[in-house]
């Protein structure tokens, strides 16, 4: 799906227009084209080749010429040609969450500001408060913008780049002569975000092997070619992402994956203890003076060193070689004992799926059950479903539970906590919804006390379930809320609820420290991916790996419930808060 890349590419349209001071409704056409095209659920490129693009509301003949232009160049001549007219610093500012077209200009045309750091510098000696519509907070937004800014600009989200190296190592298995194949470095550790992609091959024919790299239709940039490692620049979105693929021997394979997967600190201390046993380890293997004693498979490597085998999750030196070294290592939740999806939005509120469509992904996905979790009625920019609707819910989830053995529904809302703590539905509504996860969406400026307040009222509200997306974060956009998480830790272990892993690519909120914290607590994790559009229902993988690194067993996790089990916790937590 090029969906997201001609989205994109109409938004910075929209953008460097804007920058220029162009026609505001030409501005507001792009705009609102990028919207459309981005919430489509079908493939643009499929409704381009059946030439029903002018059936998109917003898009006329000119705007399905520049979307085919898109599809057939990568690129728009008008963008690029804007591109030049405008100083190349403006596009980057306008990369800072916070900085809209309106204030680049404006603070371009006032400072001749042409870099960041200028830009930042301004800030903190309090120019650009004084420009007219500026202020205080707003520089302060930019300073923070700055922040997040700079940690975006080295690393990608996970769930941008990791289908991409598995499209890249999947190509590969197919049509070059590799042997082994895989990913390493921090995508095989299933970081949140990632720098770059490591591959490592075994192969007989490694220079057709790296022929086929090079050739790689997503390569846009080679770096250095060679038959033992081979770098590129991979198209990424709108930006490219460096991938490096290495040859090793086959007797080297364990031995490298353990070394290009890391962490460095990891690592360090695996080299540590190989040496306390006289035993030098490195990318080729484990040694005793000269004699390889190791190095084939990864198990073998670490049983050299008198640990079993430690799955890459958790290869952070956050206490794993410990654990290892005293047969403590947790038994991790695997991939596929999650069965459920703890939250998923539809068309009752601002998804984009029917309840069908949701089923139907569902079993496809392998899942048992999936809570259909909607904005609750205040939200309205979201959607929110007035109690009217929610009972039509209801009962359309009831008849399709009765048709569809495989897939079960639940029944559930995301309910907001009011700036006042209290919630968005009255009890004698809650109590009619099967799974009640409450949120915060709105009044993220309140002080750190209000926050923790508000969720600390919803944790013990005797008919909410669980919270979802705890901190607030958005990854590369957004801090977490200025929230005291040990405190809601306790309340929610006090009260047995249940707190969120997001795994909404961007939000991934609990996060892999905070999830073990809550763990630890005794804390139930329930894995959602709060999809708005159904291929999202894919990123329930993302939830548990930050659950992996977070060292949850299948216990720790909700998702592992069958239904029936699953709907017997909801019952059972309520009857017991009463
Ligand atoms: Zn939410
Ligand atoms: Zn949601």
């Amino acid at each position: 799906m090029k969906n997201k890349e001609v989205a994109e590419i109409f938004n910075k349209v929209a953008a460097l227009l804007e920058i220029k001071g162009d026609n505001p409704y030409r501005i507001r056409a792009y705009q609102r084209a990028a919207q459309v095209i981005e919430a489509l659920t079908t493939d643009v490129e499929e409704l381009a080749k059946q030439g029903k693009l002018e059936r998109l509301p917003g898009i006329g003949p000119d705007l399905a010429s520049k979307i085919k232009e898109i599809l057939r160049t990568g690129t728009l001549s008008l963008y690029e040609e804007l591109k030049k007219e405008i100083p190349p610093v403006l596009l980057t500012f306008l990369e800072i969450p916070g900085l809209g077209p309106k204030k680049v200009k404006a603070i371009y045309e006032k400072f001749g500001i042409t870099s960041i750091e200028e830009l930042e510098k301004a800030c903190k000696e309090h120019k650009i408060a004084k420009l007219p519509g500026f202020g205080w907070k707003t520089e302060e937004n930019i300073l923070k913008g700055i922040k997040l800014f700079r940690e975006k600009i080295g690393r990608r989200p996970l769930g941008e780049i990791l289908p991409l190296a598995e499209k890249i190592t999947e190509i590969l298995k197919k049509e070059s002569p590799v042997e082994n194949i895989s990913i390493a470095g921090s995508i095989r550790r299933r970081r949140e975000t990632v720098k770059d992609i490591d591959v490592l091959i075994t192969s007989t024919e490694p220079e057709k092997v790296m022929k086929k790299v090079v050739e790689l239709p997503l390569v846009e940039e080679i770096i250095a070619f060679g038959e033992t490692k081979t770098s590129v620049r991979v198209k990424a979105g709108q930006s490219t992402i460096q991938m490096d693929i290495r040859v090793v021997e086959p007797d080297s394979w364990g031995a490298a994956l353990a070394y290009f997967t890391g962490s460095k600190a990891h690592n360090i201390r695996v080299r540590e203890l190989a040496l306390e046993k006289g035993l030098k380890i490195n990318e080729y293997g484990v040694f005793k003076g000269e004699t390889k004693i190791a190095g084939k498979t990864e198990k073998e490597v670490y049983a050299s060193i008198g640990l079993p085998f430690i799955p890459p999750e958790l290869r952070e030196d956050r206490g794993e070689i410990e654990a290892a070294l005293q047969g403590k290592l947790p038994k991790l939740v695997e991939y596929n004992e999650i069965i459920g999806d703890g939250h998923v939005h539809s068309k009752y509120s601002d998804g984009t799926a029917s309840l069908e469509e949701i089923m139907e992904k569902a079993e496809k996905l392998g899942l048992s059950w999936v809570a259909v979790c909607d904005h609750s009625q205040s939200l309205k920019v979201a959607g929110g479903v007035p109690v009217e609707d929610l009972f039509k819910k209801k009962r359309r989830i009831e008849e399709l539970n009765k048709r569809s053995s495989k897939v079960k529904l639940i029944f559930g809302a995301e309910v907001d906590i009011l700036s006042d703590g209290t919630l968005d539905y009255p009890d004698e509504v809650l109590k009619e919804i099967d799974f009640v996860i409450a949120a915060i969406h709105t009044g993220f400026q309140q002080s750190e006390e209000q926050i923790t307040n508000r969720i600390i009222s919803a944790l013990k509200h005797p008919l909410v379930h669980a919270v979802a997306h705890p901190t607030g974060r958005v990854i590369g956009e957004r801090d977490p809320y200025a929230v005291n998480l040990s405190k809601i830790l306790e309340v929610a272990a006090q009260y047995g609820k249940a707190l969120e892993i997001n795994a909404y690519y961007k939000r991934l909120d609990l996060n892999d420290v905070n999830a073990r914290a809550a763990k630890e607590k005794g804390i139930p994790l329930i894995i959602g991916t709060d999809a708005h559009f159904i291929d999202q229902m894919e990123y329930i993988h993302l939830g548990t790996a930050v659950a992996r690194r977070a060292w949850c067993e299948k216990k720790d996790i909700l998702n592992t419930l069958s239904y029936e089990e699953f709907m017997n916790w909801l019952k059972k937590l309520r009857a017991n808060s009463r």
